[in-house]
């Protein structure tokens, strides 16, 4: 039993990842995986916990 070579799970669709591989987008299994990463990244970048609100 070798356990070298760890399968990961996505981060955002939980779905088993290959080894890390030239020009994969690992730790996500796709491309498109890592780019909602990415947005949900600039979410929370751009939200700012406890801002106030502005209601006028
Ligand atoms: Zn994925």
């Amino acid at each position: 039993m070798t356990s070298n070579e760890k399968i990961a799970e996505c981060p955002i669709c939980e779905k088993d990842v290959p080894p890390r591989t030239e020009g994969s987008a690992y730790p996500f299994c796709s491309a498109r995986c890592q780019l909602i990463d990415l947005g949900q990244w600039l979410d929370g970048k751009y939200t700012v916990p406890g801002s106030p609100n502005f209601d006028d």
